[in-house]
């Protein structure tokens, strides 16, 4: 039977946070068998803790917050997604503020700290939550399905109407190796409608060509090279990874996601946990 992973040691990173352009640091602690994922705002008075569970998300329009008595934390979904690909079962994740370091836009660099940091394996079962029967949410024309599997498998379709190189297509098993190598590095994107909009409402001060891939007029902007053809869709399975581990447990499933965003992953969360209730 599968064990509960914990990391082996404290790990740090810090970097600009998208939102508010701010310095923002992140550590990631130890925790005891059965703690789950818990943020720790160590900003705020008392360091009060969010745990990452659906009941606990409070908006999910530009990324997934989740909030908790005076403590919230936004856009948790790439360092949750590195956790939940790592098998890593309990952490504390201290933040000195409420959003984490948007790094280079992908989940690599959370990868990268997570391997760096170990694992301890400890003596508890490993929870697993695998749906018992399909389950499907839908909005605003959005759709994803789960379907029973004793696998991770995510199929994932993206398309903006922003270009034709927006609509993309990747199904991926879901491994701790499979993500590190074709998931993690798929950065964030924004369309240049959207851009602009986010600009006027005073967000995304801390973001760059450095940290996110721009859609505009038929074309992908970005610093780099793509990553990958597919990047669009792959950093969507990236999002559906970490958005799923707010179930508590390790997911099992195929999922069929058209053109997925948080609203849809966190309903789709709460349905499968809806199952067990
Ligand atoms: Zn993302």
């Amino acid at each position: 039977m599968d064990k509960q992973n914990t990391i082996k040691d404290p790990v740090s990173v810090s970097g600009i946070a998208l939102h508010t352009g701010a310095r923002a640091g992140l550590k990631i602690l130890p925790a005891e068998e059965n703690t789950g994922i818990t943020f720790r705002r160590v900003d705020l008075p008392g360091k009060p803790e969010v745990k990452a569970l659906a009941q606990n998300v409070v908006d999910v329009r530009r990324g997934t917050t989740i909030a908790s008595g005076d403590a919230s934390v936004v856009t948790v979904e790439h360092v949750m997604a590195a956790l939940h690909a790592a098998q890593i079962d309990n952490a504390i994740v201290e933040m000195d503020g409420f959003e984490p370091p948007i790094l280079d836009g992908s989940a690599l660099p959370y990868c990268t700290m997570v391997k760096e940091a170990g694992k301890v394996e400890q003596n508890a079962p490993a929870r697993y939550i695998v749906p018992k029967e399909p389950a499907y949410v839908e909005y605003k024309g959005t759709k994803t399905i789960i379907l029973p599997c004793d696998r991770f498998i995510i199929d994932c379709v993206t398309s903006f109407g922003d270009s034709p190189l927006d609509t993309q297509y990747r199904e991926q098993e879901i491994t701790e190796q499979s993500f590190i190598e074709e998931i993690a590095p798929a950065r964030t994107f924004v369309s240049y409608r959207d851009l602009a909009q986010l600009l006027a409402m005073g967000l995304v001060k801390g973001g760059s060509l450095d940290n996110a891939i721009i859609i505009h007029d038929g074309a992908m902007i970005c610093k780099e090279e793509l990553r990958f053809e597919n990047e669009l869709a792959r950093h969507k399975i990236l999002d559906i990874v970490g958005d799923m581990y707010l179930t508590g447990c390790r997911v099992k499933g195929h999922v069929i996601a058209i053109k997925p965003g948080h609203p849809t992953n966190v309903q789709l969360a709460g349905a499968i946990l809806k199952q067990y209730i």
